[in-house]
C-alpha cells in the first residue's frame, strides 16, 4: 500500500484491514453499510482506486463514476426502495461536509427525505 492509501480509511476497508458490512464487491468497486446510518438504507459505494474527491476526477475516471451509480441502482432494487425512492449523494469538500477523502456515493432511502438538504 502507498502512504496515501495506508492513511485512508476507505482504502483500508478495501484492503480488509478494517471490517465493514460489505454488500457488493467487484474488481473496481466496493459497497458497504454506512457505520452511522442516516436512513433505514444507507450504503456507501466506492471505487477501489483512491480518488480523494470529485474535484480530483480525471477524464479517465468517468467510467468508474457511472459504475458507482449503476451499482447504487441495483442495490436500491435489492433493498426494495426503488419504487418508494432514494437519494444518491456525493459530498465534495468542506461546505458539503465531506469527512472521508476517498470518493464515496451515498445511497439513502427507506424514509421520506427532506429537500432542500440541510
Ligand atoms: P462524508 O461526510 O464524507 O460524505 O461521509 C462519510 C461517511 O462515512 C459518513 O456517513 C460516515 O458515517 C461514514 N463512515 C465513517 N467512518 C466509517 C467507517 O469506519 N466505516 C463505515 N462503514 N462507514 C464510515
Ligand atoms: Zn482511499
Amino acid at each position: 500500500m502507498s502512504e496515501e492509501t495506508m492513511n485512508c480509511l476507505f482504502c483500508r476497508i478495501i484492503a480488509k484491514q478494517i471490517p465493514a458490512d460489505i454488500l457488493y464487491e467487484n474488481e473496481k468497486v466496493l459497497a458497504f453499510k454506512d457505520i452511522n446510518p442516516q436512513a433505514p438504507v444507507h450504503i456507501l459505494i466506492i471505487p477501489k482506486k483512491h480518488i480523494s474527491r470529485i474535484s480530483d476526477l480525471e477524464e479517465s475516471d468517468k467510467d468508474i463514476i457511472s459504475e458507482l451509480i449503476f451499482i447504487a441502482k441495483k442495490l436500491a432494487e435489492e433493498k426494495g426502495i426503488a419504487e418508494s425512492g432514494y437519494r444518491l449523494v456525493l459530498n465534495n469538500n468542506k461546505d458539503a461536509g465531506q469527512a472521508v477523502f476517498h470518493i464515496h456515493l451515498h445511497l439513502l432511502g427507506g424514509r421520506k427525505l427532506s429537500w432542500p438538504p440541510g
